[in-house]
C-alpha cells in the first residue's frame, strides 16, 4: 500500500479508483440536490455600453449546498455534463430564468447558458417552447448562450436548430468568444445574435497590446456583421473606458455587479454599481 491519506488506501484496498470514487459520490450528491431542490439560478446584469442602461441578466447556476455552501457551476457541470444529468439542470435553469424575467419589465432580457449536450438533445425546441409557454415570456426577450465547441461537429444539424430557435424569435449569442477552436468563418456559417468576448481579453485590456487588438478586431467585426458584441468580466472602470472607445456594444462584470438571487433584480435595476 501506499503512504497516502488514509482515504486513498482504501481506495487501493477496495480497488477503485480514488476519482472515479470521488466522481460517483458527486453524482449521487447532485441527483439528490436536484430533488431536495437545493439548486438556485442567479442573475448578472448586463449594461448597454452607450446608454449606461441595463438590458439584460445572464442566468448563471449555482448549487445552494446545505454543507458547502453555493458551489460554482464549473464544480459540477462537467459531470452533470458526463451523466446526462444537465438536461434536467438545464430545463430547471431555462424554466426558472423565464419565469423570473417575466416578471421584470418588458425591456430586460434574459439570457441561458446551454450546454452543447442540451444544444444536441433532441429535446431542445421542445423545452424551450415550454418553459416559454409556461411563464407567457416573449421569445423576443431571452437569448440562449452557446460556446464554439458546439459548431465543431455536425454543423448541419446545429444550423438546423439555430434556424428553428431564431424563426422562434430567441436570439443567440457566441459565448467566451476567442478562446478554444474560434475561427471566424463560424460568423459566417452560423446566425448569430450576439458575440460575448471573452473574460481573458478584457481583464488584460489595460497590459496587452494583443489583447486590445483582438478586442478591437472584434467590436469592429460585429459592426459590420450587426452582431451585438458584450464585453464579459468587466472589473473596473480603465477597462470600461477602453471599451466605450472600441464601440463595444455591452458590458458584464463585477463592476457593475456579482451575480445575484431573483430577489436581487430590482436592486441591481436601480443601482449602477453593486458590487
Ligand atoms: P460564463 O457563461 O462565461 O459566465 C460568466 C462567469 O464569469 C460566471 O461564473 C460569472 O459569475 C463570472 N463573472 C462575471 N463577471 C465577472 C468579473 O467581473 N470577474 C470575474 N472574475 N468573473 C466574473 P459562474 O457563475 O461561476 O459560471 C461559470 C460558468 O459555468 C459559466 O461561464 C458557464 O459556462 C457555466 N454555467 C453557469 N450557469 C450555467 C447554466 O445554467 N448552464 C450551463 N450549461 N452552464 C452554466
Ligand atoms: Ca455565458
Ligand atoms: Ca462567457
Ligand atoms: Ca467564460
Amino acid at each position: 500500500a501506499k503512504a497516502d491519506g488514509r482515504g486513498t488506501y482504501r481506495f487501493f484496498e477496495t480497488g477503485m479508483d480514488a476519482r472515479a470514487q470521488a466522481r460517483r459520490l458527486l453524482e449521487m450528491d447532485l441527483r439528490a440536490a436536484l430533488q431536495r431542490d437545493e439548486f438556485e439560478v442567479h442573475y448578472q446584469p448586463i449594461r448597454d455600453v452607450a446608454s449606461d442602461r441595463v438590458v439584460a441578466f445572464e442566468a448563471l447556476l449555482r448549487w445552494n449546498h446545505p454543507q458547502r455552501g453555493l458551489i460554482s457551476p464549473v464544480n459540477f457541470i462537467p459531470l452533470a455534463e458526463e451523466t446526462g444529468l444537465i438536461i434536467q439542470l438545464g430545463e430547471f435553469v431555462l424554466r426558472g430564468a423565464c419565469a423570473d424575467a417575466a416578471t421584470w419589465p418588458d425591456d430586460i432580457d434574459v439570457a441561458v447558458n446551454l450546454s452543447p449536450v442540451q444544444f444536441k438533445s433532441p429535446n431542445l425546441i421542445a423545452s424551450v417552447t415550454a418553459a416559454l409557454a409556461a411563464s407567457g415570456l416573449s421569445a423576443r426577450r431571452l437569448e440562449l448562450e452557446i460556446t464554439e465547441s458546439v459548431l465543431l461537429q455536425n454543423s448541419e444539424a446545429t444550423l438546423t436548430t439555430l434556424h428553428e430557435l431564431r424563426a422562434m424569435g430567441v436570439r443567440i449569442s457566441l459565448d467566451d468568444f476567442g478562446t478554444g477552436y474560434s475561427s471566424l468563418s463560424y460568423l459566417r456559417s452560423f446566425p448569430f445574435d450576439k458575440i460575448k468576448i471573452d473574460r481573458s481579453f478584457v481583464s488584460e485590456l489595460a497590459t496587452r497590446e494583443d489583447s486590445m487588438a483582438i478586442i478591437r478586431a472584434v467590436t469592429s467585426l460585429g459592426r459590420s456583421l450587426g452582431i451585438v458584441t458584450t464585453a464579459e468580466g468587466v472589473e473596473n472602470d480603465a477597462q470600461l473606458e477602453l471599451l466605450r472607445r472600441e464601440g463595444c456594444t455591452q458590458a458584464q462584470g463585477y463592476l457593475f455587479s456579482k451575480p445575484r438571487p431573483a430577489s436581487g433584480v430590482a436592486l441591481m435595476l436601480e443601482r449602477p454599481r453593486l458590487r
